[in-house]
Parts: structure tokens; C-alpha cells; sequence
């Protein structure tokens, strides 16, 4: 294992923990990509030339850059480029539709995107480009990332797959024609306190999209928050499975920033496929696994796991939603490694909290606050008020990884902060060790009859039944209750059940008031971009069976 190397403080930017990378383990790999590897050196010679051409665009300081690309190696070298020309990031899903691409753009005042000459993403952001003002779409060749008989191969066999553009329209420019004969890379003075280096958007609390403003320190904070929370990551000999997509955040810190502070190597997937993420496993031998809970779910149901050789992971770390006990207990004792929650929000770059893996892990917990974070449970209906130990409430943080505020939106930011701490819109308790226990959400909370009724609970019941995949549970209209608990799950394969003995099962596990009216078995759930269950849709469907409630 080699030397820790210290990266960064409160007064140097987050590039500065690439760059200490790249000259402590410039021999390294740094990036794995379908079997091609860049080493730091590599990597950090193709951020510099990337962030000359963008200086040269007129990139500075409050340029706005977006990047809509799958896990590539352009995702991290375009990442760290607009940090050093001293531009912010702005992540965008490559799944998005027109409307969300043209809502984003037009928000956050972004004027480049970055894409990958995929038609399927490039066709999107060239149709919005003119009307939501994008000024520049660099495309980047997905076949000069492969290795050469795969980039051949690419060429020939997936030619239709390319994006059609006219190099010389003006707007396009090509990754090649972006970095040729740039000048040198000026340096940036960045203020890491308050310039912003990502704008990450969420739903957050009321579901109107915004732009949490992330400057370089809440990033490159978080990063280490994070290591020096689970006290358990080596230096120049780790590998991380990138999986979860680098534009949300959760990936964005455990993904790439930790695993770059660390000189680990990333191997990067660019999309997920339980077939492939096996044999990927296998390939690449990854010690690391950030996921989210339903890939976990899923490698559990993978009808031929035995004959994969999960042994080099030690351990996984799930975000994002709430990881069923139950699945937890089966991974870990099909992988044979740990697999610790933990738990946090775009605005806080993300982590929050997690389980300690060397320390106690406590069922039914997302773990301790990170080194320099403090949690408060505010009073629902009194957020002034702080509760004590057991006392259920609205979770609330402090530290060095709270957001600066949401991206042009001062009400909205003005709504999320009481005296000072952040307001996550998780509803959770502290336990006497300081162990957080996440309830529910405000806004999923179902108020039925005078009682709250916490979804969370009835899945997790729902889980504990042996032919239950996944489950998701929302309040429905009802005309004597108010709103009443509704369930919606899958099955496993080869498991099956009907509704009849899911409801019996669930009236030994669930009090009354928390009974669902009606449990729903479906081929699938909806699911968001990063692949946590979604209820919007499902609440949505609801409401149009219900048009007068
Ligand atoms: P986002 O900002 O889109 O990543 O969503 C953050 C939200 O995801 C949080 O406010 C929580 O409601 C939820 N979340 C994240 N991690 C967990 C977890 N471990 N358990 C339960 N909910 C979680």
C-alpha cells in the first residue's frame, strides 16, 4: 500500500486532488474502460488539454458547462477540465428527454454541452441546442476510447449508431479539433469556499427541479468525509466498480473523487446489465462496489450467481434509497463481503452518513454522521424546536458538505435552512450512539385517519415475505381515511404468490392502520434514472384513477 497523500483543504480547489494523484501515482491506472486503461500520468495530461481548448472556447470563471455522457473516460476527463479552466460542471443525464434538456440548459445558463457522438444522445441535445441558447456541443468519438480492434469494429459494425452533425455548422466542434493547438492551459485562481464547481439538480424536497450549487469545497470535503469515515480504503491498490452513472452525485463522490484521491483505479461501466456487471466483476476483480439498492436486489435474484467469483470485492456501499435489511443480510453472505449503507442528498455532495464498516452496523440504520457533520431532529411541525434521543423528526445537518444554496433560487434555499442547518426533507430519529434511523419522507409520509403511516415500513414488511423482489408502497385516495396505503410489488423468479397471501402475510407484520387497502403484483416498477424505485409514476396513475380526490 503507498503513502496517503494529503490533497486538499479548505483553500485548494478540487482539481487539486487530481493533481496530487497524478504526481504521486502517475504510473498508476487511473481509468479501466471495457478493458483500455489510462494511467494518472494519462489522465492528467488529457485534462489539461482538454481544459486549454476549453479556455480558448472562453471558458472562465461562471462559464457553465454541461456534460451529458455514459460512464466514459470522457466523463472524468471533462469533469476535471472544466474545474481547471475554472468553469462549473453542470451533470445532465443522457436520458433525458428534450423537455428536461431544454428546462436544465435554460436554468443553469448553460452554453457548452459535452456529448458522446452517440445518436441516441447527440440527436437530443442538437434538437434543443438553438432555442435553449447552447452555444457549443463538443462531441466526443466513442470508437477512439475503445481499444483499436474494438474502435474498428465500432466503426464498421455500429455506424448507424453514430451521431450525423456538420463539423463546420459552427456549433459543433470535435474533442480532436478542441484540443488541437490550444495554448497553454492558464491557471484559474478559484475561491474553493464559494465558487461553484458543480451544479447538481434535484427534485430535492418540492420536486421543482433546481440546481444545488456545490462548491469546491463541499466536493472535495465530502471525499473526505468519506475515506476518513470508513477508515478501511488503501492507497494505490484499490479498484472501483463504477456502475451507478457519474452524473448523480452519490457517484460522482464514491465513483470518482474518493477512488482519485485515492490512486485507485476505475472501471468504468457504461450501463447497467446484471449479466455483464457479473462477468465485469469477474474481468476487472473490483475490491470496491458503490451501488444502489436495487442492483444489489438484483445480483441476489441472478438466477446463476453461484458461478460468478464475486471474491475480490471487500466492500459495497449502498446510497440513494433504502437498503432492505433483508437484502443487505443475502448479499452479504452471497458476496462473502460487507455491505454498509449510508445515506445523503445532492445538496450535500452527498454523504451524510454511513455505517462504520470496521465499527457496529446496526440494522435498519444509514449509520453515523461523517467526520465534521453534525444531525439535528427538528420538530415537524416546530423546526425551531430540536428533539431529543428517540424522538422522530425532520433530519437535519451541518458541515462542510451542505450546498451553498440552490442556483438562482433564494426562496427555495431561504425554505431549506433553519438557524443555519440544512433541512433534508427525511423524517428519521438519532439512537442513544448517535445512529441515524430513517423513517420515511415529508412528502411520502401517508396521513391516514389522523396517523402518520410510514411507506418505509410496510416495504420493509413486504421484503421480509420470501416471493417479494421489490416493493413499493404510496398513499392512495381514500373517501373515509383521507389517504390509505397502497403496494405495489414484484415477484421472484420461480417464487410465486398471489395478492390474497401477501395481504395475509402482511396483517402479522403491520398494525392495522397500516394494512394496504390494496397490494398490486406487477411484472415491474418504475424506476428513476440511477435505478431507485420511483413512486412519482405510481403516485401519478393513482391520481388520474382518482380525479376528484
Ligand atoms: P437525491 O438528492 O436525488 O440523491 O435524493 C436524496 C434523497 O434520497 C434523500 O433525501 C433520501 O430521501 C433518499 N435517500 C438517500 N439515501 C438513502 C438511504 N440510505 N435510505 C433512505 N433514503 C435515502
Amino acid at each position: 500500500m503507498l503513502q496517503r497523500v494529503e490533497h486538499t483543504s479548505a483553500t485548494s480547489p478540487l482539481t487539486a486532488l487530481l493533481d496530487a494523484s497524478v504526481t504521486a501515482y502517475g504510473a498508476l491506472p487511473a481509468l479501466n474502460f471495457l478493458g483500455r486503461r489510462w494511467t494518472y500520468a494519462q489522465l492528467g495530461r488529457q485534462v489539461d488539454e482538454a481544459a486549454a481548448g476549453l479556455q480558448r472556447l472562453g471558458v472562465t470563471k461562471g462559464s457553465k458547462v454541461g456534460l451529458c455522457l455514459p460512464n466514459t473516460p470522457y466523463s472524468v476527463i471533462f469533469y476535471f477540465a472544466v474545474l481547471k479552466a475554472g468553469g462549473t460542471v453542470v451533470n445532465f443525464s443522457p436520458l433525458y428527454v428534450e423537455r428536461e434538456l431544454k428546462h436544465q440548459i435554460r436554468d443553469s445558463g448553460t452554453t457548452i454541452m459535452v456529448v458522446p457522438d452517440l445518436k441516441i444522445i447527440h440527436s437530443r441535445v442538437a434538437a434543443v441546442a438553438q432555442e435553449a441558447g447552447l452555444s457549443t456541443i463538443v462531441v466526443c468519438p466513442f470508437a477512439a476510447i475503445l481499444s483499436p480492434l474494438k474502435g474498428l469494429l465500432f466503426n464498421i459494425f455500429k455506424r448507424k449508431d453514430k451521431a450525423v452533425f456538420d463539423a463546420n455548422d459552427g456549433r459543433h466542434l470535435t474533442h480532436k479539433a478542441l484540443v488541437a493547438g490550444a495554448p497553454p492551459l492558464k491557471p484559474v485562481s478559484v475561491d474553493p469556499e464559494r465558487d461553484v464547481a458543480v451544479l447538481q439538480y434535484t427534485g430535492g424536497t418540492t420536486g421543482v427541479p433546481k440546481g444545488a450549487m456545490l462548491s469546491h469545497a463541499n466536493v472535495a470535503a465530502n471525499a473526505r468525509q468519506v475515506i476518513d469515515h470508513v477508515n478501511c480504503l488503501g492507497t494505490g491498490c484499490e479498484r472501483i466498480l463504477g456502475v451507478l452513472p457519474l452524473f448523480h452525485v452519490f457517484a460522482m463522490t464514491t465513483v470518482m473523487n474518493i477512488p482519485i484521491a485515492l490512486g485507485a483505479e476505475i472501471i468504468l461501466v457504461p450501463r447497467f446489465h446484471l449479466d455483464d456487471l457479473l462477468k465485469t466483476i469477474v474481468r476487472t476483480r473490483p475490491t470496491v462496489f458503490p451501488g444502489v439498492p436495487t442492483i444489489y436486489g438484483a445480483i441476489n435474484n441472478a438466477p446463476d450467481l453461484a458461478s460468478y467469483d464475486l471474491s475480490s470485492l471487500s466492500i459495497c456501499i449502498s446510497g440513494g434509497a433504502p437498503l432492505p435489511v433483508e437484502v443487505r443480510h443475502r448479499f452479504e453472505a452471497l458476496a462473502g463481503c460487507k455491505l454498509v449503507e449510508g445515506y445523503g442528498l445532492s445538496e450535500t455532495a452527498p454523504v451524510l452518513t454511513a455505517n462504520p464498516p470496521n465499527g457496529i452496523i446496526k440494522d435498519g440504520s444509514v449509520g453515523l454522521a461523517v467526520p465534521g457533520t453534525t444531525l439535528e431532529i427538528r420538530d415537524l411541525e416546530d423546526p425551531a424546536r430540536v428533539l431529543g434521543v428517540g424522538q422522530k423528526g425532520e433530519v437535519c445537518a451541518r458541515g462542510p458538505q451542505v450546498m451553498l444554496g440552490y442556483w438562482q433560487k433564494p426562496e427555495e434555499t431561504a425554505r431549506v435552512f433553519v438557524d443555519g442547518a440544512f433541512r433534508t426533507g427525511d423524517v428519521g430519529y438519532l439512537d442513544e450512539d448517535g445512529y441515524l434511523f430513517l423513517v420515511d419522507r415529508i412528502k411520502d409520509v401517508i396521513l391516514c385517519g389522523g396517523f402518520n403511516v410510514y411507506p418505509r415500513m410496510i416495504e420493509e414488511a413486504l421484503y421480509l415475505h420470501p416471493a417479494v423482489a421489490e416493493a413499493v408502497v404510496i398513499g392512495v385516495p381514500d373517501s373515509y381515511r383521507g389517504q390509505a396505503p397502497k403496494a405495489f410489488v414484484t415477484l421472484k423468479v420461480g417464487h410465486p404468490a398471489t395478492v390474497a397471501e401477501l395481504k395475509s402475510f402482511l396483517t402479522k407484520q403491520v398494525s392495522k392502520v397500516e394494512l394496504p387497502r390494496e397490494v398490486e403484483i406487477r411484472d415491474q416498477l418504475p424506476r428513476t434514472l440511477v435505478g431507485k424505485l420511483s413512486k412519482k409514476e405510481l403516485v401519478d396513475e393513482e391520481a388520474r384513477k382518482h380525479p376528484q380526490a
